[in-house]
């Protein structure tokens, strides 16, 4: 799939005077890592290469190469307009539904720039892009820009900006190696980032230790207050409403990782997170094995992902998401009895 498309990527990329680069909302380390790691590369060609994204990265990322470079539709609404409406080449990095860079579609949608996706998540939307790199076996958007740089022929120009950026996409989703996605070959392409010598526990330090006090407290209570258990022991769900996380002054990125902990439990096979933002109730999903968690998401609460980490939204409010959750299970733990075991 790379090397059929990879020509005419080149050809595209050689021939643009501006490039964009968007990925979806509510950033995540690989939507940021697989951004600035294109970024930081395609800035050796000829064209204008900018970012733009739908809405603003959350702290944890800030110390990343090239930050200040990241243009947000919330905060730069006219710049972003403007990069998006002169591009000839557009980069759809870690999405592959345009539903999924929330106000940011609309110009794309509208742009005439040729389009290209990279993405990872299951069930990819072939049409709103004309070349389509989707490979849903990878564990981030960050290893497949990494195979395509080299399927390219442009090894040499992996820098320590570009390895640092795709180290930090591929730490951040594969949970630091540790998810199944995680394959040899991921291990292969970190040697070979860490060969351009960027100091990879200083990544870790800025990703993991550098937490709010708040953020600590803000955990704490969930797990304290706030973690229910079902089924036995296998199914475990937190919720937390806007009055409890302002409570806490909790920020973008300041929930990440709760699911995560809720699934960590002797016996949880499943983990759900709930949190009420703006009159929506945003759904996150996490499973053990191969218990589809993506198929909740896409069947019941207007979402998708990826087999084992996948997420949705309710409309309404969050109790009633919570009773929809709860009398939806028995059927889901049925249809996948086996898993559960
Ligand atoms: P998270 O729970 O960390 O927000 O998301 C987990 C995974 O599910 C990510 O790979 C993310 O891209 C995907 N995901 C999260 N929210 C949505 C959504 O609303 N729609 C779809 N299709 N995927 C989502
Ligand atoms: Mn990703």
């Amino acid at each position: 799939m790379i090397s059929e498309n990879i020509q005419n990527l080149l050809e595209n990329i050689k021939a643009a005077k501006n490039i964009v680069i968007t990925a979806h909302k509510s950033p995540d380390g690989d939507s940021i890592g697989s951004s600035l790691g294109l970024f930081h590369f395609l800035k050796q060609f000829e064209a204008d290469v900018t970012i733009c994204h739908p809405d603003k990265a959350p702290p944890f990322l800030e110390w990343m190469p090239g930050f200040e470079s990241v243009n947000d539709l919330e905060s730069q609404e006219d710049k972003v307009i403007d990069l998006m409406s002169n591009a000839d080449l557009i980069f759809c990095l870690d999405y592959n539904s345009s539903s999924r860079i929330g106000h940011l579609e609309k110009y794309l949608i509208k742009s005439e720039a040729k389009k290209v996706m990279i993405d990872h998540h299951r069930d990819p939307d072939m049409e709103f892009c004309d070349i389509v790199f989707s490979d849903i076996t990878s564990c981030s958007t960050a290893q497949l820009i990494y195979e395509i740089i080299i399927a390219s022929g442009y090894e040499k120009r992996i820098n320590q900006e570009v390895a640092t950026a795709l180290y930090t996409g591929i730490v951040t989703d594969t949970g630091s190696f540790r998810f199944s996605s995680t394959l040899p070959k991921t291990h292969n392409i970190v040697a070979k980032l860490m060969e351009t010598g960027f100091n990879h526990s200083l990544v870790h330090e800025q990703i993991y230790d550098a937490n709010s006090l708040d953020r600590i407290k803000l955990t704490s209570f969930a797990m304290l207050e706030k973690l229910e258990i079902l089924h036995n022991g296998m199914i475990s769900y937190i919720s937390l409403t806007q009055n409890e996380l302002k409570r806490f002054n909790a920020g973008k990125g300041d929930t990440e990782g709760l699911v995560n902990m809720a699934l960590g439990i002797q016996g949880v096979r499943m983990a759900v997170f709930l949190k009420e933002s703006d009159g929506i109730i945003k759904m996150s999903f996490r499973s053990k094995g191969v218990i589809p968690v993506s198929d909740m998401a896409s069947k019941h609460f207007q979402g998708g992902g990826h087999l084992n980490a996948s997420g949705g939204k309710f409309v309404g409010n969050i109790n009633n998401a919570i009773e929809k959750l709860v009398t939806i299970l028995p059927n889901f733990v049925k249809e996948n009895k086996a898993l559960f075991e």
